[in-house]
């Protein structure tokens, strides 16, 4: 895991340094869903600092394991309504806010714990049902909606490429989400912030630091996994 952890790190250098950009302002997400406490004890000890949860029932039962443990906590999967109480608890940040209910919840439950939460609006840029993330044609009705939310900070888009063999069929979506987060930034809101893009996984993460990302989620390339294994 280690050695896999270096070279992921040396594979985001390198593709930062390609598109001219400093290598130290991405971030890299480890994802460790499917991945027990002892093996994220040793990521920390490799160096991880943020995690990524896709589900809040697992995260939780880790953390009730684990603590914080020092870890920026990430919620990169689908967030449940019902489950925003839980998921304040554990996660400094949310990859996933795609609806107006959602958002409302998190603003609702933010402020009885007297916390902002920063949020990533997901985007389904490719527009597969098979995918959560809103339309590119409903993002701007919602901000507008949830740009007055107090306890609820939008820092930037997230998106899902969808999973093809040759990450360069990727590179398509992870240019249109960065030029989405162009068109918000030149408008005027009154707290919105255009500062993260959080899109590419293991798969297709160089084409999408080419393409802006400023946030990884890498999983299976630290971790090990179905398209690693052996
Ligand atoms: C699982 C997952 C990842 C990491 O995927 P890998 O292909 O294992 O790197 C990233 N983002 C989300 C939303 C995920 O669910």
């Amino acid at each position: 895991m280690k050695k896999r952890l270096e070279e992921v790190k040396a594979r985001i250098f390198r593709a930062a340094e390609r598109s001219s950009r400093d290598p130290s302002r991405i971030k890299l997400v480890a994802v460790t869903k499917q991945v027990e406490v002892d093996t994220i004890r040793e990521a920390i000890s490799a160096g991880v600092t943020i995690i990524g949860e896709s589900r809040v029932q697992e995260a939780s039962r880790k953390y009730d394991q684990m603590g914080r443990a020092g870890l920026a906590w990430h919620l990169v999967g689908h967030l449940q309504t019902n489950k925003v109480k839980r998921a304040l608890e554990i996660f400094n940040f949310i990859h996933s806010v795609d609806r107006l209910s959602l958002a409302e919840e998190i603003d609702r439950r933010a402020r009885q714990e007297g916390k902002v939460v920063p949020v990533l609006i997901q985007v389904n840029v490719a527009a597969k049902e098979s995918q959560f993330g809103l339309l590119e044609d409903q993002l701007f009705p919602l901000l507008s909606k949830i740009d007055g939310l107090e306890h609820l900070q939008i820092e930037g888009l997230m998106t899902i490429a969808p999973l093809t063999t040759d990450p360069e069929e990727a590179r398509p979506y992870f240019r249109r989400l960065r030029e989405i987060a162009e068109e918000v930034k030149h408008r005027t809101w009154k707290s919105i912030k255009m500062k993260y893009l959080s899109m590419g996984m293991s798969n297709d993460f160089e084409v999408a630091i080419e393409e802006g990302a400023n946030m990884v989620r890498i999983g299976s390339a630290i971790f090990g996994g179905w398209s690693y294994r052996g």
